[in-house]
């Protein structure tokens, strides 16, 4: 029988995991809690490097410079470029492709710019298909797509905020709101993206708002429309697509700053790309790793495994808990680091140090998590290998920040499943 890897925890890392491990020729099977950080990212597809969100504009190869000189301990930064730079893009290539969510990175071109709903733009490694890249209408005037029942999003604010912005940047774009006839019945009142976009899936909803937006539109000379992330359910782009050729013009979505239409799309993708793939998906979360061969999963049943992935994100995916004044690793109580990427050398935090300051700021506490080396094995203090057979990725890992990406819970993904294929394949090999 192939070697049998268990990865707990379907996120974003967990998914490049159990990829790369079946790819690996391993038995792969998924244990599957509930959403975490990935479920709940918006369209847009991050390698963050500094305090900034996004991709720097030096792109990809400029981010993991950056990485490897300002912070050396960073999964990615330690790594040598080549190695670094050859996880991202097989990472990406596999995980993309099984999406079929977001467009594909141009390791050596330009980061794409997105419209945020909260009126900022800025630069993403890339984003999903039905999300406007700025980058393609550099000069010109975007209408904003006001829609009356869709109360959360304010076109008008949203206009006016990216339009200060580009004159501060001495870009030539220009931005109006546009008030779209759609959404406007009594009942729309308290309808959310998701369900507006569960509207636009239907070929009779989505040709009602291309009639709509043509109307508004009228005979004005525009380049675009940004509109809020109600471009369908569908993960492949289909609406948007349609819109542009019944236009004539550029149309896309915002990007999202928490849950909405476009985690659901990444929700739905995540488990699609399992299925397709025949990788179990356990619906239940593992409750204890008693030793190294098996673990108990939540309604008792215990599973054995040859290696085991630990993709369990950090406090908002559950890998990591903050029990009586100490933080946890919550499975297997794994020796944790300091959350190096933000601590000076030599100093010391007390176990709940470091959660204060700015949200992007260097809060040390929220980038703690499980040490390893550079196989993502993970280490005690000494540095020793805790056990051959386990491996760490995601945002459970040291020096992480919970905004830092989905491409370094991608890339880190994938190296982890990898590496759990070859070493569940050795140790099955030695147990015959
Ligand atoms: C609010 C928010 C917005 C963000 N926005 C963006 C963005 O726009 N762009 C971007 O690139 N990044 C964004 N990020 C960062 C990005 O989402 C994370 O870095 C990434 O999703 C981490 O992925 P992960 O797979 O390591 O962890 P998670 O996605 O958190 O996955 C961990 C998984 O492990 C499971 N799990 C935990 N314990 C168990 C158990 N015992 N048994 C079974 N399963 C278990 C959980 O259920 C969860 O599904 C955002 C993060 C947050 C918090």
């Amino acid at each position: 029988m192939s070697p049998h890897v268990v990865v707990v925890g379907a996120g974003i890392a967990g998914f490049a995991a159990a990829l790369a491990a079946h790819a690996g020729g391993a038995r792969v099977s998924v244990s599957a809690g509930p959403a975490g950080a990935s479920e709940l990212a918006g369209g847009a597809w991050d390698l963050r490097v500094g305090r900034g969100l996004g991709l720097p504009s030096d792109g990809v190869r400029g981010a993991l410079r950056r990485l490897s000189t300002e912070r050396p301990s960073h999964p990615l930064g330690r790594l040598p470029m080549g190695d670094a730079l050859g996880d991202l893009e097989a990472s990406h290539r596999a995980v993309l492709g099984a999406l079929g969510t977001h467009r594909s990175p141009g390791f050596d071109a330009a980061p794409e710019r997105v419209a945020t709903a909260v009126g900022l733009a800025r630069e993403a490694m890339l984003a999903q298909h039905a999300v406007l890249d700025l980058a393609g209408v550099a000069e010109g005037c975007i209408a904003v797509a006001s829609l009356p029942g869709l109360r959360s999003f304010d076109a008008r604010f949203v206009a006016a905020s990216l339009t200060e912005q580009a004159v501060e940047e001495g870009r030539g774009q220009r931005f109006v709101a546009l008030d779209v006839e759609m959404f406007r019945r009594a009942g729309d009142g308290l309808l959310l993206p998701h369900e507006a976009a569960e509207v636009l899936d239907a070929d009779e909803g989505l040709e009602r708002f291309a009639v709509a937006l043509k109307r508004a539109l009228g005979g004005a000379s525009l380049d675009g429309v940004l509109v809020p992330p109600i471009l369908g359910l569908h993960g492949d782009g289909r609406a948007r697509r349609r819109l542009e050729a019944r236009l004539g013009l550029v149309v896309g979505e915002v990007v999202e700053p928490l849950a909405g239409t476009q985690s659901v799309r990444m929700s739905r993708a995540l488990g699609r790309g399992l299925e397709t793939r025949g990788i179990a998906r356990w619906p239940r979360a593992v409750s204890l790793v008693p030793d190294a061969r098996g673990l108990v999963l939540d309604d008792g049943r215990r599973e054995a495994f040859d290696a085991l992935v630990l993709a369990t994100g950090k406090f908002l995916g559950g890998g990591l808990h903050s029990r009586a004044s100490e933080v946890q690793e919550a499975l297997v109580r794994l020796p944790l680091g300091e959350g190096r990427a933000f601590v000076p050398a030599g100093s010391i935090l007390p176990p709940t140090a470091g959660f204060e300051g700015p949200f992007l700021g260097p809060r040390p506490g929220f980038a703690r998590g499980v040490r390893t080396d550079l196989s993502l094995r993970p280490i005690d203090a000494s540095g020793r290998v805790v056990d051959p057979r386990l491996f760490a990725c995601g945002a459970l890992l040291d020096g992480v920040g919970p905004a830092d990406g989905l491409a370094v819970a991608a890339a880190t993904g994938h190296r982890a499943g990898v590496l759990a294929a070859r070493a569940a394949s050795g140790a099955s090999r030695s147990a015959e």
